[in-house]
């Protein structure tokens, strides 16, 4: 075994391999950008080596400078995480040369599964079920539409060198395909530098289950059962689980001999992950599942499938890495239980999914264990005080729970995610929250159109209690509030109120105007149809009591604002400032205002030019995603206020219009 490596990561997976790595007494290096000094991956290790700016070209992709901070510190291998290098075949070849260990497959397999169409074809070859469709060389309009109506609409356009639900589009009728195609083509050379393509069939009722195999250096692969992770927005996984509802020992067979078979023909080694699309409208059957691709490392999605077989595959990685024989048959794995994972992440749902970003003012869990097995498993990568920054994913932890069967385990799922509390960033909890209790999910039938068809519902806002709107004005006016702010064993200020004392404020919650007017005498609030609720502060909660029934509510404090959390609703408010209201009220039709933080990857826009309502301006890119931004009425472009390739903040004026009338 090794004595020591270097984790070529950050953030909550960084802090996984640590963990695993500690517990084997196993020395560790992270690495860092100068952006992550201090940030937890960099603390937890033994050592860490800064190597290069924020931007991830020149930190997390630079091959070159992980290789050399492994060389400087004596570690002997390297393990990749997920996302960034992890799946460069080229930096596995790079590792190999410098006399480091590579955790993770060789670099021909990576290389076989790089691109989908030529991975479909290896898998075609294998005797595996691939999704019907074209993988072929040729990429202009015509051959790419031709194909797209031999195989039948709808049909899904992929980038070939795709990931994270980049570079891919559905198209539903011909005549979208042209646009469809081109969006694609965009987001793939801006992505992955290759705008080559495949066209599919379009699988309906689809069903994502993907098989976790593991391969070791002796020839023995073996499937470590299914995950589903159909629950998905913008073809991105939001909750998975383990194992399938709805799976049948007849197809879990099938599936894992398909996945190991895949393994097999490829030559694999170490963990990986076979995607399967499956045709979820007559269940989950022998002859309705396809090869999608394969994932060559570790999924973020892993702890469910760890969850349900009581293993640690990052153990598994580095033994196998390091040469030992898998430690497991298969005819002794036994599945367990049952496991979700649900993926918390700095995003605003009602605007799309927007990647957001802030300082994580206040993060508190409920009890749990973190990077090993266990009821509830949190693995995060911040602290309370962190920042998500725009530079990186802005996942803020994965919530994990196991339980003896899927209701058990979806119950203990949605009261796990009501009592996290977050607040100084726009998070998805409250829509996770509303997604582990929606019906039809409940019921077993998971299909990844589930979120889109029900977002309206799943996306809505709840109407705050009036004891929230009434403590976060109190909070904000510093009746009540904590000491030591900042620190995770925050108490709150004892309450102490005068007697008979009318009390009025304004408030602003998002865009709207709160006001609220109370009567205070002592600890009872009224408001002018009688006494509302007593309200006591205890250790860092407050305690509000209607009659005999009394109720808790936390508060976070941060930066002018307060989060309110009562059950499984947060309710942020700011204080109500009419001089910054108005100097805000701009952004309307006479300009576009950036939603959120990113690059400008296409630009439109020329001082003086006169566009059509609708037409595409701008078009941004975060992370994940691409955002386009169109003119909003007929006008002429008074002022371009960016460049293209510029970074942009949250916020900032873009293109500015005049009105047609005024030239
Ligand atoms: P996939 O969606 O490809 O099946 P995952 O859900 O495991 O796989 O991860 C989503 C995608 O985002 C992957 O392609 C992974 O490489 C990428 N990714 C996930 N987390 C990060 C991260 N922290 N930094 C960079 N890329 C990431
Ligand atoms: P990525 O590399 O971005 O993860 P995948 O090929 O794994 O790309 O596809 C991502 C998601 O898109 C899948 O999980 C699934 O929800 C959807 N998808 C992919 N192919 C199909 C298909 N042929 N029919 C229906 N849905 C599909
Ligand atoms: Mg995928």
């Amino acid at each position: 075994m090794f004595q020591k490596i270097l984790i070529a990561n950050r953030g909550e997976i960084a802090a996984r391999v640590i963990s695993t790595a500690r517990r084997l007494g196993i020395a560790t290096v992270a690495v860092c950008s100068e952006a992550d000094r201090g940030a937890l991956h960099a603390t937890l290790a033994d050592e860490a080596v800064v190597i290069g700016a924020a931007a991830v070209s020149e930190s997390y992709l630079r091959a070159d400078a992980i290789i050399d901070a492994a060389l400087l510190t004596g570690a002997q291998a390297i393990h990749p995480g997920y996302g960034f290098l992890s799946e460069n075949a080229g930096f596995v070849e790079a590792v190999e040369a410098a006399g480091l260990v590579f955790i993770g497959p060789p670099a021909a397999a990576i290389r076989a599964m790089g691109l989908k169409d030529a991975a479909k074809a290896a898998m075609e070859k294998a005797g595996v079920p691939v999704v019907p469709g074209y993988h072929g060389a040729a990429q202009d309009l015509a051959t790419l539409a031709e194909a797209a109506e031999r195989i039948g609409y709808p049909v899904l356009i992929k980038a070939r060198a795709g990931g994270g639900g980049k570079g891919m589009r559905l198209v539903e009728k011909r005549d979208d395909f042209a646009e469809a195609l081109a969006g694609a083509q965009r987001e793939a050379q801006a992505s992955f530098g290759d705008p080559a393509v495949l066209v599919e069939k379009f699988i309906t009722s689809p069903r994502h289950v993907e098989m976790q195999v593991f391969a070791d250096a002796h020839g023995h692969v073996v499937h470590l059962f299914e995950r589903d992770c159909s629950l998905q927005r913008r073809h991105q996984k939001v909750i998975e689980e383990a194992p399938a509802p709805g799976m049948t020992e007849e197809v879990r067979a099938a599936m894992g001999r398909a996945a190991v078979e895949a393994a097999r023909a490829i030559g694999y080694r170490g963990a990986g992950t076979i995607e399967f699309i499956a045709d979820g409208s007559r269940g989950l059957r022998t002859d309705g599942f396809w090869f999608m691709e394969m994932n060559t490392r570790l999924q973020v999605e892993h702890p469910v499938s760890e969850a349900i077989t009581g293993l640690d595959f990052v153990e598994l990685q580095l033994r196998v890495a390091a040469g030992e024989p898998l430690p497991v048959v298969q005819e002794d794995l036994r599945i367990e239980g049952h496991a979700f994972e649900a993926r918390l992440y700095a995003e605003d749902v009602g605007k799309g999914f927007l990647p957001a970003t802030g300082r994580l003012s206040h993060l508190a869990f409920p009890e749990h264990v973190a990077f090993q097995n266990g009821t509830v498993r949190i693995d995060s990568g911040v602290r309370q005080g962190d920042e998500i920054s725009p530079w990186y994913d802005p996942m803020i932890a994965k919530v994990i729970v196991h339980g003896s069967d899927r209701q058990t385990a979806l119950s203990r799922l949605a009261h796990t995610l009501d009592t996290v509390r977050v607040a100084g960033a726009v998070t998805n909890l409250a829509f996770l929250s509303r997604l582990a209790r929606h019906p039809g999910f409940a019921a077993g039938g998971v299909d990844t159109g589930l979120i889109g068809r029900d977002i309206a519902d799943l996306s809505r806002q709840t109407t705050p209690s009036e004891e929230t709107v009434i403590v976060a004005a109190l909070a904000l006016d510093g009746l009540i509030g904590q000491r030591d702010v900042g620190k995770s064993e925050a108490r709150l200020r004892g309450f102490r109120l005068w007697r008979n004392c009318p009390f009025q404020t304004r408030l602003l919650h998002g865009e709207d105007i709160v006001d609220v007017a109370v009567e205070i005498d002592g600890n009872q609030i009224s408001n002018s149809t009688g006494v509302v609720f007593a309200l006591r502060t205890k250790d860092n909660h407050i305690m509000i009591e209607n009659g005999s029934i009394s109720r808790r509510l936390d508060i976070a404090l941060w930066d002018n604002a307060v989060t309110v959390f009562d059950g499984g609703n947060a309710t942020t408010y700011r204080r109500f400032d009419a001089l910054a209201r108005a100097s805000s009220g701009e952004a309307s039709e006479d300009c576009i205002v950036a939603p959120m933080p990113g690059q400008v990857i296409f630009l439109a826009a020329e001082a003086g030019r006169r566009v059509k309502a609708g037409e595409v301006l701008v078009i941004i890119e975060a992370m994940k995603m691409e955002h386009t931004l169109r003119a909003p009425r007929d006008a002429v472009i008074a002022e371009v206020a960016v460049r293209h390739r510029q970074q942009v903040s949250d916020g900032n004026r873009l293109i500015l219009f005049e009105s047609l009338e005024d030239r």
